[in-house]
């Protein structure tokens, strides 16, 4: 008999990422990622850049400078910070050290889908909870919650539907759920977020022993191709994921570039900006020619044409133009499209081609 997997990896769906070529070698507007338009800060850049005299040299295998830059720009002790490839490696550790055979992983119904790949690879059961109006729901989480639960996993914003719920809520999650469920607040586009009841989920890490927060480099700052990603967490959980990662996880000009990203906070603020009048803008862009879109807090909207046959058909017009936008047909919601934005100019575009 040939080598054989855990059961489980062969019900894995490979994650399909978003297209990057559009139809007949057209110039390219890629906005099926959830990319940063702006590229990082021109400081990440350079940084970069004056790692390639010493590529002969392992990385510093603790990431110090780069924890210590998160921890002063976001105020947290650089001690329970870990990094990782991507917030991606971070939710693959989670899984492996917290969850196994027999274990339940929740996540919620239109949540990332990386929750429920790197649950099956460690040979955990998935289980997804309904949302309500495409927002996580906290009483669905707790309905759902057994003895076999291990962890539960929110995108806080989530991604694919730009929702978010409040700081109260996620203190009444973490409240409901039992001491021994590890609850993972995925915050990879809480830098976008301007609403005052919002957390990122740092505060909801400091209540306890059993929380974790990650974050990535990857949207905001611009860095995706680097694969940087962090996560805040009690003690104990950073000592386990110091534990279960490679040595050296992550490369030097990853640590490099990102610790510089995350110190230009003026370049970051600029983000922020640029990204609430892309919001307001598609808004009500895609109400006047009356596309219905769901409310977005992060860098993306979910726009909803009622039936499939319309959202192939928006998809195959955008895509005709050289624009490329996000199916989310595999998240279950056939009949939208996710819409990554880009600069004013390229939002435009967009909006020029779906009312013609
Ligand atoms: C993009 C994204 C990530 C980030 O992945 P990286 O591995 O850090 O590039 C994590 N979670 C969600 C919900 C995302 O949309």
């Amino acid at each position: 008999m040939l080598p054989q997997p855990r059961k489980s990896i062969l019900e894995i769906q490979p994650y399909k990422g978003g297209l990057s070529k559009a139809k007949g070698g057209k110039k390219v507007l890629k906005l099926s990622s959830n990319e940063t338009p702006w590229g990082p800060s021109p400081k990440a850049i350079e940084a970069y850049q004056n790692c390639a005299n010493t590529l002969e040299r392992y990385p510093d295998g603790g990431a110090t400078i780069l924890r210590e830059a998160i921890g002063k720009v976001y105020g947290l002790d650089p001690a329970k910070i870990v990094c990782g490839a991507g917030s991606d490696e971070l939710i693959s550790f989670l899984c492996l050290a917290y969850a196994e055979q027999g274990d339940e992983v929740i996540y919620t119904e239109h949540g990332f889908l990386m929750y429920k790949i790197y649950s099956l690879g460690v040979g955990a059961s998935p289980v997804s909870v309904p949302e309500k109006d495409l927002k996580t729901n906290v009483d669905n989480i707790l309905k759902a919650v057994t003895a076999k639960t291990k962890i539960v996993f929110i995108a806080n914003p989530n991604n694919p539907t730009g929702s978010y719920i409040a700081k109260d809520e996620i203190i009444r999650l973490r409240r409901g759920l039992p001491e021994n469920v590890l609850l993972v607040l995925d915050g990879a586009y809480a830098e976008y977020v301007t609403e005052s009841d919002y957390t990122d989920g740092a505060d909801i890490v400091d209540m306890g022993e059993n929380t974790v927060m990650t974050r990535t480099f990857s949207k905001i700052y611009g860095l995706s191709s680097l694969r940087i990603g962090w996560a805040y967490c009690p003690a104990s959980i950073a000592d386990v994921l110091n534990r279960v990662r490679g040595p050296f996880n992550v490369s030097t000009p990853a640590i490099l570039a990102a610790a510089e990203a995350v110190s230009d906070t003026a370049y970051t603020a600029r983000m922020v900006e640029e990204n609430n009048k892309a919001i307001a803008y598609m808004e009500k862009e895609l109400a006047k020619i009356g596309i219905k879109t769901y409310p977005t807090v992060a860098n993306f909207i979910l726009v909803d044409f009622g039936s499939e046959n319309e959202a192939n058909a928006a998809y195959e017009k955008l895509m005709n133009e050289g624009i490329i936008v996000r199916p989310v047909g595999n998240y279950g919601l056939g009949t939208a499209l996710r819409i990554t934005f880009g600069k004013p100019e390229e939002n435009e575009q967009v909006i020029k081609v779906l009312s013609s």
